[in-house]
């Protein structure tokens, strides 16, 4: 089954008088359970206002996004944050931790504020933090650790709730090539451990090697895609 569905999406910025851009022109893909699909492209050519209109956080000018079988668009404003709570885990760039909270306290906040029970909280981040190498800072800072390490506890905090789908934007950007390995191997293990779906926006050619497919956006367009193993191009 598809966790997302894209239909022929499109988004024109500046409406009525002025000048418009057409930031996407037509975009459709699915993206199945398990699956873990890149978009690269260059700047410019659309990336940022796919993820958002996937992640609800900008509104399409037509199309649909379909996530776990709900049309998004079909949601309240007030349904929003629910929705984007349950189904929806965000990576970004920068970790985006919260320094007044622990690593403990960072990948637990999803479930506080569902309101689950402590001792379920506490196994749900100690497995999560395990698999990605990150359970023995879960007392520390995030300013007590490394930018490598707090992206790490970023991803634990993305995928703790079992969202059906993280969105990653750039989530190998500010970090080197040892650290970029690091998390993408991560990747890799919470997709074979929790069948996590994963979809991320990136400019990094060896973070998209890591993804089963990889989906190159031009222009508003999706003109071509890759699977891993491909020797060449696929139409
Ligand atoms: P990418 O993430 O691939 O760099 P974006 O989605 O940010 O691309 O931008 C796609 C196009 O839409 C660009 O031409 C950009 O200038 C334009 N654009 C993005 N956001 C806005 C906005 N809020 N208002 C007007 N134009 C925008
Ligand atoms: P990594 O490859 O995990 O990023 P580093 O060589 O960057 O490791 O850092 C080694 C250790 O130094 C880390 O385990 C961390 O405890 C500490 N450290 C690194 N960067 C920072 C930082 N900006 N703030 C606090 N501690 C740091």
């Amino acid at each position: 089954t598809n966790v997302l569905e894209v239909r022929n999406l499109e988004k024109v910025y500046g409406s009525g008088r002025g000048s418009t851009t057409q930031a996407l022109a037509g975009v459709s893909f699915s993206v199945a359970t398990g699956e873990t699909v890149a978009i690269m492209g260059p700047s410019g050519s659309g990336k940022t206002t796919l993820l958002n209109c996937i992640a609800t956080i900008d509104r399409p000018t037509s199309g649909e996004v379909i996530v776990n079988g709900q049309d998004v668009a079909a949601l309240r404003q007030r349904q929003l944050a629910a929705f984007r709570r349950t189904e929806l885990g965000f990576i970004f760039q920068d970790s985006n931790l919260l320094d007044t909270l622990t690593c403990f306290e960072n990948i637990a906040l999803p479930l506080t504020i569902s309101r689950v029970r402590p001792a379920e909280i506490k196994t749900s981040v100690e497995t999560v933090a395990t698999t990605l190498g990150v359970a023995e800072l879960l007392d520390k800072y995030p300013y007590q650790v490394s930018g490598g390490q707090a992206q790490r506890v970023a991803a634990a905090r993305a995928i703790v709730a079992n969202p059906s789908l993280v969105l990653a934007d750039e989530p190998t950007g500010a970090l080197d090539s040892k650290n970029s390995q690091i998390l993408l191997e991560c990747f890799e293990s919470l997709n074979q451990r929790f069948d996590s779906t994963i979809l991320m926006v990136t400019h990094d050619a060896f973070a998209a090697s890591f993804c089963h497919r990889v989906l190159f956006i031009r222009d508003g367009r999706l003109f071509t895609e890759l699977r891993r193993g491909d020797k060449g191009r696929h139409d």
